[in-house]
């Protein structure tokens, strides 16, 4: 993923590369991409709730995502360049 000149494909704006971030529990994440669909683990099957299993570290890829300072747009990718550093 080449993160040099990324022009937007609704406007043809200035793409910046950014995260979206996850917040639970008083820790802050940035998104990840997993293969599939989530599994929910026994507390959410019990409570019939949202929350899913944390797939392995190896199954986990951290998402970058550009965002058109024009418009707005969204554009993310997955790829191991984008982990915290
Ligand atoms: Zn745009």
């Amino acid at each position: 993923m080449s993160q040099s000149a990324l022009s937007c494909p609704k406007c043809s704006g200035t793409m910046e590369l950014g995260f979206t971030l996850d917040r639970s529990h008083g820790a802050t994440y940035s998104g990840q991409w997993v293969n599939g669909i989530p599994k929910r683990n026994w507390l959410a099957s019990w409570l019939d709730i949202g929350m899913c299993q944390l797939p392995p570290a190896k199954e986990r890829i951290t998402i970058g995502t550009f965002r058109c300072q024009s418009c707005g747009f969204l554009e993310s990718y997955a790829c191991d360049e984008f982990k915290p550093t």
